[in-house]
């Protein structure tokens, strides 16, 4: 739709300055067009495809970033089966290797992968066939998948790929999910899969992905296109220079020179994002998740992402219990074997399967245009989100959030300064039920400069001129029924919750978030009902009775239910006025635990803190009258007090699920 520049055609254009690669004009478009349908069998570009296949096929080094979902793979498979020659696709991701080469296989495209697992007599297969192009009546294999450490380690691989250049034959290769040399710098997501980046995989990848650069010095004339969803200006020099690109030209005009940088807006219209109350109580969690799947999606194909391997096969057996079977559910997670996950991946293609729950090992890379929900608990949101809707229809995604979750991610980012960081982002998104969502993943985006603000509605440019970010109008908190939430002014409430944190402090105790709303809403036995070690004793009387927290001390207690009391304590933390800390290195995940910020413990002696609101969600109203013989100051939705022994699910082992 843009005006073609003047230099229209290949190679001429390239001699003079600056090329213009969102046309149609070039001397190749009308054959990319036919390909577009007889092959793929799609009718138009999306985002920046046309552009990027433009610059691909013009030859040039390319950086593509496009959300999940936006179509990258369309980018290099298109002009992969252009022409003749090979395109070498490498990236970490088994499961985006199987489903990509099932796809191209099913509309006909030739291609093979080679990963650890594929036979010396399959390799040989490959490596004559990737030599010979296409003699002897063999088809020409357009595409070789491969993983990283393929390329870093296989001498046989490079030397056949230096064979079929030096029969001008090698046409591209494509490196993809460069996010693993990201991991610092991740968009608003998996706490843990960053934490496992930083310290396991970051070691493990990055040599392979470092040893790349020999791309260019053995290939100098064979063009790089590196396609993520995770680019931070950060990296991106980093970037460039593992691959021994050159600088980059915003890919609305190119110059002749360098790698030409293509990004397409991050906002996808049609993900409807929502943060919806997850009940305390496991049982009611479960219910709450089936009845919304049962009330929006029945039938219909989502993803629930756990935090850890055990949650997944919880959530996926209670879950199909509380429908009878209706919610056909499956398990996904680092410790499937590879034989069962592709089973179950196929189940699920297949629609035998309706919701798979997985922790962050399920769908990278995965293609399923019709999933059309998602719900979670709290870690790698935006990312995970990505993969619902990828057919363009609308989605939802959907944060099942309560404050427990927060102090149980919280230990797990624990000795992880940047991912504490981001996990407050994510409670101050989840707790936030006013600002629009695109609003709040813009100001994220920019505040934590991966890329402006107005990447989020900008066209396709580099250097798109700021902008303010307009409201998306379809997330929970754009159209949210203005009495479905609540603005209270609960400054005493908060002075009180500060002042049990500090009594308990003051007597070496611990409180973790459930103990601190217990002892303040005058609920919770001991004083020192601490967590670990000697405090799980508690302190005692003289005759052996444990002591009991005196509410009055602090004033009485506060007159907030436990859903309330525990969001207000995240709202302290989030406000700074309290820090969470993990006890002891052997970290069971429940166990953090809260204590004042230092600078705030004479702060608080006898006067409430500054002026604190806190937005709830409006109570709901009970169908049924439960008897509740206390006076009803709580505002409980809990139709009774269930002791948080009774329904916290076993935390496990207490190693949080670390996955690739
Ligand atoms: P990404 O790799 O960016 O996450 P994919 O390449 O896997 O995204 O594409 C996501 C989905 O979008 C796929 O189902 C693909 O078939 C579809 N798709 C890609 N390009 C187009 C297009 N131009 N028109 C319609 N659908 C497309
Ligand atoms: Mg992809
Ligand atoms: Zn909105």
């Amino acid at each position: 739709s843009r005006p073609a520049n003047d230099n229209t055609t290949v190679g001429t254009s390239i001699q003079q300055g600056t090329t213009n690669y969102h046309t149609t004009s070039f001397v190749f478009s009308p054959q990319i067009l036919q390909k577009l349908k007889s092959t793929f069998g799609l009718n138009s570009f999306r985002l920046c495809q046309e552009g990027v296949i433009n610059a691909a096929m013009d030859g040039r080094d390319i950086v593509c970033v496009m959300p999940t979902g936006g179509g990258k793979s369309l980018t290099y498979q298109l002009p992969a089966v252009m022409g003749s020659g090979l395109t070498v696709v490498i990236s970490p991701l088994l499961a985006l290797i199987w489903d990509q080469v099932r796809a191209l296989k099913e509309i006909g495209v030739e291609c093979v992968m080679m990963t650890g697992a594929t036979s010396t007599s399959e390799q040989n297969t490959i490596y004559e066939r990737m030599k010979n192009g296409a003699s002897r009546g063999e088809k020409e294999i357009r595409l070789c998948y491969v993983t990283p450490e393929k390329v870093s380690k296989s001498k046989r691989l490079i030397s056949t790929l230096e064979k079929v250049n030096e029969n001008g034959r090698l046409r591209r290769f494509v490196i993809g999910k460069l996010k693993i040399m990201d991991c610092t710098t991740y968009m608003l997501t998996s706490y843990i899969d960053e934490a496992h980046c930083c310290s396991q995989l970051g070691h493990d990848f990055r040599p392979d992905y470092k040893k790349l650069s020999m791309l260019k010095t053995l290939f100098p004339r064979v063009p790089i296109q590196a396609v993520t969803a995770t680019l931070s200006s950060k990296t991106l020099p980093d970037l460039l220079k593992i691959l021994r690109l050159g600088p980059i030209t915003d890919g609305n005009s190119a110059k002749s020179s360098g790698t030409v940088f293509f990004s397409a807006p991050l906002f996808r219209p049609n993900l409807h994002y929502k943060v919806l109350p997850k009940p305390s109580n496991a049982k009611m969690a479960i219910s709450a998740m089936g009845q919304w799947i049962q009330d929006n999606h029945p039938g219909q194909s989502g993803i629930i992402y756990c935090l850890s391997k055990k949650d997944a096969e919880t959530v996926a057996d209670e879950l199909r219990d509380w429908s009878n079977g209706d919610i056909k559910t499956g398990v996904y997670h680092a410790g499937i074997e590879d034989y069962e996950k592709e089973r179950i991946h196929v189940k699920w293609r297949e629609g035998r399967i309706n919701v798979i729950c997985a922790t962050i090992a399920f769908g990278l890379g995965i293609d399923k245009g019709d999933v059309r929900y998602m719900s979670k608990s709290l870690e790698g949101y935006y990312q995970e989100t990505g993969r619902a809707g990828r057919d363009g229809a609308n989605s939802d995604c959907v944060l099942f959030y309560r404050g427990q979750d927060a102090a149980r991610l919280s230990s797990l980012t624990y000795a992880d300064v940047e991912g504490s960081g981001k996990l407050q982002e994510m409670l101050k998104f989840a707790q936030d039920l006013k600002t629009c969502r695109k609003v709040a993943f813009a100001k994220y985006f920019s505040a934590s400069a991966h890329l402006s603000a107005s990447a989020w509605d900008a066209p396709d440019t580099l250097s798109s001129s700021s902008g303010t970010t307009s409201t998306c109008g379809i997330c929970d908190n754009c159209t949210r029924n203005p009495g479905s939430i609540i603005s209270k002014d609960v400054t005493i409430e908060a002075w009180k919750i500060l002042k049990v944190t500090r009594a308990v402090q003051t007597e070496q105790g611990r409180v973790t978030l459930t103990n601190l709303s217990d002892l303040a809403r005058g609920l919770g036995g001991g004083m020192f009902n601490v967590i670990g070690g000697e405090g799980r004793k508690g302190k005692r009387k003289a005759n052996g009775e444990k002591e009991k927290f005196d509410i009055n001390s602090i004033g009485g207690k506060i007159a907030l239910g436990k859903d309330d009391t525990e969001t207000l304590i995240i709202h302290l933390l989030l406000l700074g006025y309290l820090q969470d800390y993990n006890v002891n290195v052997y970290i069971i995940p429940s166990d953090t635990a809260f204590r004042l910020t230092r600078l705030r413990l004479e702060d608080i002696e006898d006067r409430p803190p500054v002026k604190i609101e806190c937005i709830f969600p409006a109570p709901k109203v009970k169908k049924t009258k439960t008897k509740r013989g206390k006076e009803g100051d709580g505002a409980d939705e809990d139709d009774k007090e269930v002791s948080e022994a009774d329904v916290e699910d076993d935390e496990g082992e207490g190693d949080g699920e670390h996955e690739e």
